[in-house]
């Protein structure tokens, strides 16, 4: 007997969803099936920019679709201890260097450089804090600087050894090429986790066994696969979608207020017309 699917649905409280969010959300519940199932998960990291009332919108306006999920939901805020002692792991394992340059440093020694490699967040961070010694690191974070921890990509490649693949169902079997990103963000001084290491350690946790989303984040499962190996985490098969356009072609944003679930539903629009629009990824 096959084990059921698990997928779910993690959407980041920084506005109100579109239908472009219910699309994906519907996607994960059919990809679930009937006996597998469905997960919400709240990724709410970046306290700046979510709010409380756009956790209340998500809740609402998924009930309103019609969708249902199991319980407990993950709210990601919730659990920061639980990142911490993944950093904690990473760190211990020599994988993880504190950076002290703002972006105007990086850009500057971009500019310097010229030609930087880029890869798919932009231009890769040209290593400039990889080789500050520990005693001037540990002096800085005593004096309170700020910083970020970047993983160390060439060490954590060759920790691993050996190629990493992944099963997409829409692109195929995938040799992960985590380089692309080089020494990526993993954490900062005030935030111990990122979008790339609450996302990966959550769905593990979750025994999430088929993550579906969108195709604006398949080169993000690069970097996942590495980090599952590091960690010693269970893979998941993929599967990333194509993302929802509007009828001017351009795919929906959280900017664009008029398209929001919300607005759709006080418009009077009946929710089988927002179904059959959503279910064509
Ligand atoms: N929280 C992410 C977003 O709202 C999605 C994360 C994922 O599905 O991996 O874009």
């Amino acid at each position: 007997m096959t084990a059921s699917t698990i997928t779910r649905f993690a959407p980041s409280p920084t506005g109100y969803l579109h239908l472009g969010h219910a699309a994906s959300a519907l996607f994960a519940v059919r990809n679930a099936g009937p006996d597998g199932r469905f997960l919400l998960r709240i990724e709410d990291i970046d306290q700046t920019r979510c709010r409380p009332e756009y956790v209340a919108a998500i809740y609402e306006d998924l009930a309103w679709l019609g969708l249902r999920w199991k319980t407990p939901v993950r709210e990601q805020s919730h659990h920061m201890a639980d990142y911490q002692a993944v950093q904690d792991r990473l760190y211990e394992m020599g994988l993880l260097y504190p950076c002290f340059c703002t972006r105007k440093d990086i850009q500057a020694e971009i500019n310097r450089i010229g030609n930087a490699p880029h890869g798919p967040d932009g231009a890769l961070y040209p290593g400039t804090c990889r080789h500050i010694g520990a005693t001037e690191r540990a002096d800085r974070i005593a004096a309170g600087e700020s910083y970020a921890l970047r993983l160390n990509m060439a060490d954590a490649c060759r920790y691993v050894a050996g190629p990493l693949f992944w099963q997409d169902r829409v692109a195929g079997k995938q040799i992960a090429i985590p380089e692309i990103f080089g020494d990526v963000v993993l954490a900062r001084k005030d935030t111990p986790t990122s979008y790339h290491l609450s996302v990966t350690h959550d769905d593990h946790l979750q025994g999430i066994s088929l993550v579906t989303r969108g195709e604006d984040l398949f080169f993000a499962s690069h970097l996942h696969r590495l980090l599952q190996e590091l960690l010693g985490y269970d893979v998941p098969d993929y599967h990333h979608h194509r993302l929802l356009t509007g009828p001017d072609g351009k795919r929906y944003a959280k900017r664009d207020q008029s398209k929001t679930l919300r607005a759709i539903r006080a418009e009077g629009i009946a929710v089988a017309d927002v179904m059959r629009q959503a279910s064509q990824v």
